[in-house]
């Protein structure tokens, strides 16, 4: 076992602290009830959305408001509740409305087209859809058609918004009608004041569902328990020591499981402040972080290079975010130092999965993370509280320090399983035990380093994709008989999508026209930057695709 537990020396890396923790709270709703929803914290902002102030008390009386609302339409335990929303206030207060009333947050990337968003509204069975007002026009007015969603309900990205000003980033933006749709502020305004019956939730109960996608079939519905989401929010406040006096910089997407557990819930815990700026966008979260002092924040590696490389940089104090943390990619230790040099806090590494709900490893606040000399991966830190971390050989047995293999981690952060999906769940959770398709190993001083991954896996800017997905999409367009995808370095970006393809028989596609077939079928980030023809996909004797060939050719140009 290789858990911190059982390796006292681990608790070198946090002095004073226990190696394993009980969260206080059994439930996200008491967390918040005993944290930022509480009398003692109730006036001081808990949101600030660009220079407005959202105070706690507010956002407990919109959500009880909303809570009321769904209620009086239908809603209630169980039931799942899909948010189709940026980084906005009503994104938190629909959260806590629908775990009001027991229901379950399903939390959707407004980057998503019509065909992506319908996936996940049937599979997860939805009820309520709350989308910002452009999307229900543009994408979830269709996407929700036929789908079991009875109720939509729309909202401004400016609403909440009390300073006169406009931010540039909202610029333009005004108000539409949203047919067959219900406006979150109408909702709150007729039930304000009212609240509704306390839901009896407790630490098995699912609080989302988080979408993750894999090598092999369509995207899962990860269910995060309520147990799951407060025991990683206690980690964060007792690992990164956050108290009162912090504020988080939102970085990271609310939808992503680093927005949701390491912005949302721990915020709600300690209680602290989260300043959110609509979406990410260099020079708006520098700004929110020099404006509020922000001191700690979770967002991936190329966030922190696009903050690094935007001009306002240069005259920003961004001294104040001495709790920074990235995760989700591998991190170059060039860049951490480069940004200490430049911009002054250290990049401290943290690793987990949507299926850990957020963290199982971190570099302890105030510890730098050691490189790895042989392979000059920067440790991505150690198991955190409760946590057992296992490195499986292909047998399945359990390799000694030193040894490369897959990483296998148990702990109460760990999902009980996928939503409705009985096979991916033995299959990636056997016996409890996550099998994370990264490789990696522990050194002697307990380190933990990723080296590969077994998934196909890209992350562009941050985000996820699978190549499974983008040539599912390929190979619909006729013209097409096979499709393979592969991640490329890129400097912007961390990795960028290319896809490599063979025609049918007689048929004729330009590269431009097969981008652009998948430009409208898929995510900005996932669809491929660049499509080459080729007469056969490389492929083993066996039939099985060769992406390292297709790697090795991208690499030569
Ligand atoms: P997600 O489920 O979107 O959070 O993606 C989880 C995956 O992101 C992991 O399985 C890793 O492959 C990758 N990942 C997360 N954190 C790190 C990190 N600190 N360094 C390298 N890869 C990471």
């Amino acid at each position: 076992m290789t858990g911190y537990q059982d390796r006292p020396w681990l608790g070198l890396y946090q002095p004073g602290k226990p190696a394993d923790i009980t969260p206080a709270c059994g439930d996200a709703l008491a967390m918040w009830r005993s944290g930022a929803g509480s009398a003692r914290a109730a006036h001081e902002p808990f949101l600030y959305y660009f220079a407005s102030p959202v105070t706690g008390s507010r956002v407990d009386a919109d959500s009880d408001a909303l809570a009321v609302a769904l209620a009086a339409r239908g809603v209630g335990r169980g039931d799942r509740v899909a948010l189709f929303l940026q980084n906005v206030p009503q994104f938190v207060i629909a959260m806590l409305a629908a775990w009001k009333l027991g229901a379950v947050v399903v939390p959707v990337n407004p980057m998503l087209k019509e065909r992506e968003l319908r996936y996940v509204l049937t599979d997860s069975g939805a009820t309520v859809l709350v989308s910002l007002q452009d999307l229900w026009n543009s994408v979830g007015v269709r996407a929700a058609a036929g789908t079991a969603v009875k109720l939509a309900v729309t909202t401004s990205p400016l609403d909440y918004l009390s300073q006169p000003a406009v931010p540039p980033l909202l610029a333009g933006v005004e108000r539409t009608a949203t047919p067959g749709a219900a406006d979150l502020g109408d909702m709150v305004r007729s039930h304000h004041g009212r609240r509704p019956a306390p839901a009896a939730l407790g630490p098995d109960d699912v609080a989302l569902l988080t979408y993750t996608s894999g090598t092999t079939g369509e995207p899962k519905g990860a269910m995060n328990t309520h147990g799951n989401v407060v025991f990683n929010a206690c980690v964060l406040r007792e690992w990164m020591s956050l108290t009162p006096r912090d504020v988080v910089l939102g970085g990271a997407p609310l939808f992503h499981i680093t927005g949701l557990i390491a912005h949302a819930a721990v915020a709600m815990l300690v209680p602290m402040p989260i300043a959110l700026g609509y979406r990410f966008e260099p020079a708006t979260v520098i700004g929110l972080a020099e404006r509020y002092r922000c001191t700690f924040t979770v967002m991936a590696i190329t966030a922190f290079t696009a903050l690094a490389n935007d001009p306002s940089a240069a005259d920003a104090d961004l001294s104040s975010l001495t709790k920074a943390y990235s995760g989700g990619a591998p991190i170059a230790p060039s860049i951490v130092e480069r940004f200490e040099r430049e911009v002054g806090p250290y990049i401290h590494n943290i690793y987990g999965l949507t299926e850990t709900t957020s963290p199982s490893h971190a570099v302890p606040f105030g510890r730098r993370a050691p490189v790895d000399p042989a392979s000059g991966a920067l440790s991505v830190g150690v198991p955190v509280f409760n946590t057992v971390v296992r490195i499986l050989g292909d047998d399945g047995q359990e390799l000694p320090p030193g040894e490369v293999g897959e990483i296998a981690t148990r702990g109460p952060m760990v999902v009980p399983g996928y939503w409705n999906k009985p096979e991916a769940t033995m299959r990636t959770l056997p016996g409890g035990e996550l099998r994370t398709g990264d490789v990696g190993f522990m050194d002697d001083d307990g380190w933990f380093y990723l080296v590969d991954r077994k998934k196909d896996m890209i992350v562009a800017s941050g985000y996820k994709v699978w190549p499974r997905e983008v040539e599912d999409t390929l190979v619909r367009h006729p013209a097409v008989r096979e499709a393979a995808v592969i991640g490329v370095p890129d400097d912007y970006r961390g990795e960028t999508v290319w896809a490599y393809v063979s025609l049918r028989p007689g048929a004729a596609a330009t590269p431009e026209e097969l981008i652009e077939f998948c430009r409208a079928e898929l995510a900005a980030y996932k669809y491929p930057r660049r499509v080459e023809i080729l007469t056969d996909l490389p492929k083993t004797p066996t039939g099985k695709l060769l992406r390292r060939e297709l790697r090795d050719r991208a690499a030569g140009g």
